[in-house]
Parts: C-alpha cells; structure tokens; sequence
C-alpha cells in the first residue's frame, strides 16, 4: 500500500482541509486528555510552517444533528416519531431539538480550538458552523501559515450519511484534502472519504505511520512473525485470525476468547465466557493452522475466580480443568511462560486485546507480562486496542514499542485486510 501523503505534494498558498480525530474526552467544557490533539500537531505544523491556509476538522461524540430535510431524525425515531398523534409529534420533535441543541453546547469543538492554540500560538481561529457563513468568511480569509477550525462535523446529519452536497461544500473551501484521523479511516463520511471526490487527497503523518507499520506487517513481515490476539470474544477476532493466518508464523491467543477453543476441544471451562456457536469454527481455525505449519498457541493454565470481581476467591489450574462454579480470569503463569518466550525472538509482533480482565488489578497479570515481552522484544512491534494500550502505557513502555495504532475499530479492520475508506481514497504514490 503506497499511497501519498503531505510530503509528497506541494502545499505553499494550498487551502488544505485536514481531517482530524479531536474527539477527546471532555467533562464540564473541559479537555481531561488531549492525547489526540498533540498527537495532531506535528501534520498541522508542517503544513503551516510549509505556507498551507490551513482548514481543521472532525468530529466529537454523537450528536442528536439538525438537518432541515428530514429533521435530523434517524429512519427508527422518524418512524416512531410519525406514529404519534399529531399533538404529542410536536412534542416529541421539540423534544429532539432541544437535545441536539443541548448536544450543541456539550459537544462544540470550541475549547479545542483554545488547546491547538496553546501549542501553535494563537494560529487558529474557530468557526461556529461547518460549511456556513461563518466558515466560509474565516477560510476565505486565511493567510498562509494560519489554520481555522471548523464546528463539530457531525452537527450535521449528512456527514456520517457521506451526503454529497455536504462532501461538495466541504471541498468548495479546499485544494486539496489531507486525511489524519485514523480512528475514523472505516467509515466512508462526508470529510472521511467524501470530499475527495472533489479535490486530490493525501494522508497526514499519523496516518502514514499506520500504513508504513500495519500496511508493512501485513506486505512485507520479518520473520518469526507473532500475532497475539485477547480480549472477550473470539468473534470480534475471527476475520483477523483468518488474515493473519496466511501470514504469521505464531498465533498465540489470550483473554476470554480462549475458553470458546477449549470447551470446543473438550475441556472443563466452569462459568468461564464462552460463544457456543462459534466453536467449531474455533476448531476449524486450529485446523486451518495446523495446515499451514502456523504456531497456534492456547493458554495452558489460569487464574480463575468465583465471581466476576476483583476480590473475589481464586485459584490458578489448568486451563482445561477449571472447577464448577469458576470462572477463567487471567492466563496463568505457566501461559505467561509460555507465550513470553514465544516473543522473545520474534522479528514482527502484532498485539490486541487483554490476556485477562485487566482492569481488575488481580486478574492483569498476565496483560503486563506479554506487555513487557512484547516491550523488551527486538521486533517491530504494533499494539492496538484499548487494553493492550493502555497497559503499555501504565508500564512506561510506550517508547520501546515501534507503533501504537490510534484506531480501535479501524485498526481491527485494517488487520483484517479490508479497505478503509478513508485510505482506500489517498492518491497512489
Ligand atoms: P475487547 O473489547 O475484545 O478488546 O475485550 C476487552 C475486554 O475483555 C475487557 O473489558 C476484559 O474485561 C475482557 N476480558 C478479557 N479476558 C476476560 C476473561 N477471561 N473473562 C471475562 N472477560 C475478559
């Protein structure tokens, strides 16, 4: 996958639109984690040191929009909506505008226009609509090496349906279209893929980090390639255990998801989660490994409780052989062995998902472990997935792993080997 990015085209006197993910955190009006607009800043510098009038967008939450045509409503609620007598229809759509507009208040892009502003100093200036006046005098009168943010895309119902005429209008103010939020790179929306059906589009720096790291996994591994997969269902994992299948040398498996292969091979699971139906498609997958000489490693022991809680009565024993009334919390220490020294001389090492219930400090064990494994490991190392992240930067690992992807559905789709929209539209080099 070779595809441009902002390096690669000429950008001094361009308007360029830049899709963002500022969809952070926010409590009370205000910014608790602004991870995702530092990590925003080194694309928008670039462009603004290299002379580009810069134009700033994305999303923030869900929220209730407004679209004259339509009301705004969803199909369901519409319909729900139309089946009211003619009083209480009125009252009910009231009641939606008054939700959006609220929505308006809690979820404008206002007080991260303040934040790139402290680490720009003072080059944007913010828009109070998206495709409005407002917007259109701010980006008309940019100079170069001066951004404007524009209000929360999605306060219009036509982003997320990819509406051509907002696509249109959003491109109207821009030459050319740099997309830098990966996070919605699985979505084909108005300013997500959209828009580049008007002007050429090129990717930001961290989407380019993403396609040189996952994209390389993927086309080009170094081998031994390992694949460590966890979290809760081994459905939410199929389509990438089925890609990487082709590709890895190891797949070791951790997390919830594991129990579904071991009932399916006969083994004592107690209350551990399990997705009867997706069985013997787990043993088709072991299958299909043994075929292709794939590694597929399975815990061998673990942690189990007696309830769902961290303080609850536990004991370690073989993975197959969980007792009546117990429930597979964590890998044991037996696994976390085991699929450390499965890392250890990995050259290429993909991580996510949990090996346990993390978020229970008695039940990380095994998450930090393959943390560190992963951390100390000289391979290219990828990590994904909330969890997974989120233990590495717990540890202070962070800097000792080559990518830590920013998409969580988004990255899983992309290891699937499916086309993201928002990539799939980048210029080829
Ligand atoms: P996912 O959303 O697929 O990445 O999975 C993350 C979730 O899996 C976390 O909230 C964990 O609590 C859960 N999880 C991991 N291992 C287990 C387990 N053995 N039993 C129950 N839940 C688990």
């Amino acid at each position: 996958m070779n595809k441009k990015s902002v390096k690669d085209v000429e950008v001094r006197g361009k308007r360029v639109f830049v899709r963002c993910d500022f969809n952070v955190p926010m409590k009370d009006g205000v910014i608790t984690s602004d991870k995702r607009i530092a990590a925003a800043i080194p694309t928008i510098q670039y462009l603004l040191e290299n002379g580009a009038k810069v134009i700033l967008a994305s999303h923030m939450g869900k929220p209730h929009n407004i679209f004259t045509e339509g009301f705004g409503l969803t199909k369901k609620e519409k319909k729900a909506v139309e089946k009211l007598p003619e009083a209480e229809r009125e009252a009910a759509k009231a009641e939606y505008l008054a939700k959006a507009a609220g929505d308006r208040k809690k979820l404008t892009l206002a007080p991260v226009a303040a934040r790139l502003n402290e680490y720009l100093g003072n080059k944007v200036t913010f828009a109070t609509d998206i495709i409005g006046e407002d917007a259109k005098a701010k980006t008309a009168a940019l100079k170069e090496g001066e951004a404007v943010l524009l209000e929360n895309v999605r306060f219009d119902a036509r982003e997320e349906k990819n509406g051509a005429d907002f696509a249109e209008a959003l491109a109207s103010m821009a030459d050319l279209f740099v997309n830098d939020a990966f996070g919605t790179a699985h979505r084909a929306h108005a300013s997500t893929e959209g828009i580049s059906h008007y002007i050429p589009a090129v990717s930001g720096f961290l989407i380019d980090k993403e396609i040189t790291f996952m994209g390389g996994a993927l086309e080009k591994p170094e081998h031994p390639f390992v694949a460590i997969l966890g979290g809760a269902k081994v459905s939410d994992k199929i389509g990438v255990i089925t890609n990487l299948i082709d590709k890895v040398d190891t797949i070791i498996i951790g997390g919830a998801m594991a129990y579904t292969f071991i009932k399916a091979r006969g083994g004592k699971i107690g209350t551990s989660l399990c997705e009867d139906d997706k069985m013997e498609l787990a043993l088709s997958l072991v299958e299909k490994a043994k075929e292709k000489g794939v590694n597929f490693l399975l815990p061998v022991d673990n942690k189990c409780a007696t309830a769902f809680d961290n303080d609850a009565e536990s004991l370690i024993c073989d993975i197959d052989a969980v007792p009546d009334g117990y429930m597979g919390m964590d890998i044991g220490p037996k696994t976390i062995e085991l699929y450390a020294s499965a890392v250890k001389d990995a050259k290429t090492v993909i991580w996510n998902g949990p090996m346990g219930v993390s978020e229970f400090d008695n039940y990380a064990a095994g998450t930090r472990a393959v943390a560190e494994a992963v951390a100390q490991s000289d391979a290219i190392s990828i990590v994904g997935g909330g969890d997974s992240t989120a233990a590495i930067e717990k540890l202070g690992y962070a800097d000792k792993i080559s990518h830590i992807s920013t998409g969580g559905g988004a990255s899983l789709e992309f290891l699937e080997g499916q086309e993201l929209p928002g990539i799939a539209c980048l210029e080829d080099k």
